[in-house]
């Protein structure tokens, strides 16, 4: 041993041994948690893409027993191929994240740390809002304002189509006749998986119509209703905080422009995903049509993905999700490259404490960042989920990360996560044993 230097043994004998995973509801999606094992006491917690299938990181498990943990960017290059855009990308992501934990655990340092340190000490986190029942200008206000009372500085909520559709006014959507009906029964299509499967795929066909084929149009009394709706909005939480804007609905770019232009005046920070992010002309145009910072990404996989967007020079935000960008370096990597073009990072987020914590060690270690999203204000349980040394997670509209290692989750709550397993998961943690085999010649080339 060199003299004034503190090694730790063992790093070259850490072998990968087990992956499980633990799939619960109503957090408020439904999201996978894993657990990562290896041949000592050290477990890797990570988390596949929220609504996405365990089986994503499943299928991986066979080419990481026996790897050695620590080596997390040639296991990441390793196991890449396996995924695609948005929930496709959840297993390798979901492992990345994992292999982060141990290693900050091995070597007894908090993830951000191992990403070159802080540009903050805090990380400010975006409340995305819904309201029950029919939408009203003024009762969406005071959802924002209850946020803003608990701290939040930065907010987000839906607008548009969906709006229109659960206000159930006259007049104010223009389409091929019977398409609105068919959006309107197919809007809780998720529900019917189990018990309806002819239903599901009927309502699965109607929500994937792309953007520009639904023939949809928003009439001019329907901008007048939305104009009114982000007036009302703005009455209640006032000019000088933040709001995003999500969910506008499949509409082409004609329409988005229309739409974007009404929102001009109110200080929107972003309208997000108004066109499939493959779109990059269209973005091109639209950026160029309107005065409103455009942002998307939570679909998008690997860099090299957002690379074409940059260069464009369409967007005001990036807004990848580290369970379908790529996990914690890679966004690290994309962050950093938006940097070079001058643009933001916000990032999406809508799972369990193990993605929210990833993704804030990634945000206080990236100069650029902006913001990170948080679904899961009314989810009480939400932050019982994982132990850790400060609590509540969340607190005043910002997390702030203590210097435990790896991702700071000391161990996983099993009660709560059990009380909220999915129904139609055997139990949490089983066996994954039938993964272990599954061999197949990977090799990209020939
Ligand atoms: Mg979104």
């Amino acid at each position: 041993m060199i003299s004034g230097f503190n090694t730790i043994p063992g790093a070259s004998k850490l072998k990968i041994t087990d992956l499980r995973f633990a799939k619960i509801t109503g957090a408020p999606m439904d999201c996978i948690m894993i657990k990562v094992m290896t041949n000592s006491e050290l477990v890797g917690y990570g988390e596949i893409r929220d609504w996405s299938s365990p089986s994503y990181g499943l299928m991986l498990k066979s080419r990481l027993i026996g790897e050695n943990p620590l080596n997390i960017d040639k296991l990441f290059r390793r196991i890449k191929q396996f995924g695609g855009v948005s929930r496709q990308a959840g297993g390798v992501c979901g492992v990345e994240l994992a292999l982060w934990d141990i290693a900050g655990k091995f070597y007894g340092i908090p993830i951000y740390q191992m990403l070159g340190g802080k540009f903050r000490d805090k990380v400010r986190v975006y409340s995305d809002t819904d309201i029950e029942g029919k939408p009203e200008g003024k009762k969406m206000g005071a959802a924002l304002k209850k946020r803003m009372d608990l701290g939040f500085t930065f907010l987000k909520m839906d607008w548009g189509v969906e709006t229109l559709l659960a206000m159930d006014e006259k007049g104010v959507l223009n389409a091929p006749l019977g398409y609105v009906e068919d959006l309107k029964s197919a809007h809780d299509y998720r529900d019917y998986f189990y018990t309806e499967r002819e239903k599901f795929n009927r309502g699965y066909d109607v929500i994937n119509i792309a953007h520009s084929f639904t023939g949809l149009q928003i009439t001019e009394k329907g901008y007048d209703v939305l104009e009114q709706y982000l007036k009302e909005v703005r009455s209640v939480i006032g000019p000088e905080i933040p709001l995003a804007i999500d969910h506008c609905g499949h509409i082409g770019i004609t329409e988005c422009i229309k739409l974007a232009k009404r929102a001009e005046k109110y200080n929107i920070a972003w309208l997000e995903d108004l066109l499939p992010w493959q779109l990059t002309d269209a973005y091109k145009r639209l950026a160029a049509s309107i005065a409103v910072p455009l942002a998307t990404g939570e679909d998008i996989y690997l860099k090299e993905g957002f690379r074409p967007l940059l260069e464009s020079g369409a967007l005001g935000v990036i807004h990848p999700d580290l369970l379908s960008s790529g996990g914690i370096m890679e966004t690290k990597k994309i962050g950093d490259m938006a940097q070079d073009y001058g643009i933001a990072m916000a990032i999406h987020m809508a799972e369990t404490p193990i993605a929210a914590l990833a993704a804030a060690h990634l945000a206080i270690a990236t100069e650029n960042f902006l913001a990170l999203e948080f679904h899961s204000v009314d989810v009480p349980w939400w932050d019982d989920l994982v132990m850790t040394a400060t609590k509540p997670i969340i607190n005043n509209g910002f997390i702030e990360l203590s210097n435990a290692p790896g991702l700071g989750i000391e161990s996983l709550n099993d009660d709560v996560i059990r009380a909220h397993t999915d129904p139609h998961q055997k139990d949490i943690w089983a066996s994954t044993d039938e993964w272990n085999n599954d061999c197949s010649h990977d090799r990209l080339w020939s």
